[in-house]
């Protein structure tokens, strides 16, 4: 066994010992030693400087890939952590909208007979909340749907009066 060097003093040496040689710039290995070894290769004078042997090139991936899975982790996280507070701020501007929304139905709702009657109920009427990737999250996808959803909260609303009026 050698004495341990550093991969660099070793190429440092190597080279010194075989100025054509071919080898790993990351371990240091020996490919070859003459240049006809390596001749059919039709490496350039550039390529064989930076040559880097099979093994260290599937570890470099390897760690190419975990730092890429590491990376994606990361932006999945930052994203889940994101998606959580922008849902947050989403659903109190949300009920901050439908009250006005609800209000304003009221308003201008408050003529229709008192016979009116819809079987859906609020809960069926509101779209879900569906969550965007990046940006703001939207709690309806259309302008109809945010309508309908105000609607819906408004008719429950003048339900639960009527109820609570012939009670
Ligand atoms: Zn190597």
């Amino acid at each position: 066994m050698p004495p341990m060097i550093s991969p660099q003093a070793a190429i440092v040496i190597l080279r010194r010992q075989h100025p054509d040689a071919l080898m790993c710039v990351q371990c240091a290995r020996l490919l070859a030693t003459r240049p006809e070894s390596y001749r059919s290769s039709k490496l350039t004078t550039v390529e064989r400087e930076t040559y880097v042997c099979a093994e260290c090139r599937q570890a470099l991936e390897e760690i190419e890939r975990d730092a890429e899975a590491r990376c994606e982790n990361l932006v999945l996280a930052r994203a889940a952590r994101g998606r959580q507070k922008n849902s947050d701020a989403g659903r109190s501007s949300s009920v901050g909208e439908i009250s006005r929304e609800v209000s304003e139905r009221i308003k201008s709702d408050a003529d229709l007979p008192s016979g009116f009657s819809d079987a859906r109920t609020p809960a069926q009427d509101a779209a879900p909340v569906k969550v965007h990737r990046g940006g703001r999250p939207r709690k309806y996808h259309t302008e109809k749907e945010r309508r309908q959803a105000g609607r819906g909260y408004s008719r429950a609303y003048r339900l639960r009066r009527k109820e609570i009026a012939l009670a």
